[in-house]
């Protein structure tokens, strides 16, 4: 008879963990050949003015159209893609459509829109990532005051390769967001030494804000933090109209989520951003 053990003794065993192991292997090899592949599709979700419901601007997110598995989730291959280095292609991959389609929305309705990109810990430690963000951006032809970079406070804290590159990218005027905020290790001191100008606030805040919980209180925190640091703030996951109210409420200015829009094609962003411009702009003609 088998002899029980302490549960922890066997988790190294699961075979759940050694399924998933292979699975990732299997993915990181069929993942070399989804950029050249075309493979990858990019959606964007619009972030909008809290105030008017107008749109300022939306968020890129990856996708993975995988011939067998169907769509696959960015968070079951970006972390695979770290792993094996083919995040940075990924990632430059996605900067340059993102760049491309925001000066679709910007030429197509005369509305001064933003892109706002997903850059993973990885990309940060590139010492090329400044200078293909920046040939990226002018090969589309769009300012890097219409970039935001979004990166995740982990990445940043204490490194001396993605501060310094940060700081290169803002000077150069592109905007730098912390993604997820207040899921991460904050050191508030070392906030306000940070190269950034957004913090995005975490979904499982924004979803907790009306309950019993305590995502009011600390969304509330986060948004007089900003306040008094100067910075921006974005709300991520907003589904509901009280949400909404309540986030406009605390003073949060902007805000995404399936209440406004979700992620939406190439084709269905472009339509977006022109209804939404439609009855007030007249249309850059270039
Ligand atoms: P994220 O950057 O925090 O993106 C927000 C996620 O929340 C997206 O999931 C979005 O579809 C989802 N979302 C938006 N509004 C709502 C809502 O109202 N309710 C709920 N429940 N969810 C909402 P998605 O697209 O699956 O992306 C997941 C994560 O994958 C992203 O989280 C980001 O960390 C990563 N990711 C996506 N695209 C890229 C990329 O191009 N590069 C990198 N490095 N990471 C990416
Ligand atoms: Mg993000
Ligand atoms: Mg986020
Ligand atoms: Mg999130």
């Amino acid at each position: 008879q088998a002899k029980r053990g302490a549960p922890q003794s066997f988790a190294l065993y699961e075979p759940g963990m050694l399924d998933r192991r292979r699975d990732d292997d299997l993915l990181g090899r069929d993942l070399d050949n989804a950029v050249a592949g075309g493979q990858l599709e990019v959606r964007y979700q619009p972030m909008v003015d809290l105030a008017t419901g107008r749109p300022i601007g939306a968020e890129a997110l990856v996708r993975w159209r995988h011939p067998v598995r169907g769509m696959v989730s960015p968070l079951d291959f970006i972390p695979v893609a770290e792993r094996t280095g083919v995040i940075a292609e990924i990632g430059l991959y996605v900067l340059e459509q993102a760049c491309h389609q925001a000066l679709s929305w910007r030429r197509a309705s005369g509305g001064d829109f933003y892109v706002s990109v997903n850059v993973s810990p990885r990309q940060l430690q590139d010492p090329d990532l400044v200078a293909d963000v920046l040939a990226t951006l002018d090969r589309a032809g769009l300012a890097p005051q219409r970039l935001v970079l979004e990166v995740t406070e982990s990445a940043i804290v204490d490194d001396q390769v993605a501060i310094p590159t940060l700081q290169a990218l803002r000077a150069h005027g592109v905007r730098v967001a912390i993604d997820d905020f207040g899921t991460g290790y904050s050191s508030l001191q070392y906030l306000t030494r940070l190269p950034i100008d957004i913090l995005k606030i975490d979904r499982s805040f924004v979803a907790d804000l009306i309950g019993t919980g305590h995502g009011g209180a600390v969304t509330e925190a986060i948004i007089r933090l900003a306040q008094v640091l100067d910075l921006g703030t974005v709300a991520e996951g907003i589904e509901t109209p009280a949400q909404a109210a309540e986030l406009r409420r605390l003073g949060c200015r902007t805000g995404q989520g399936y209440h406004y829009a979700k992620p939406l094609t190439t084709a269905d962003a472009l339509a977006y951003f022109m209804t939404s411009q439609a009855d007030t702009a007249v249309p850059v003609r270039s």
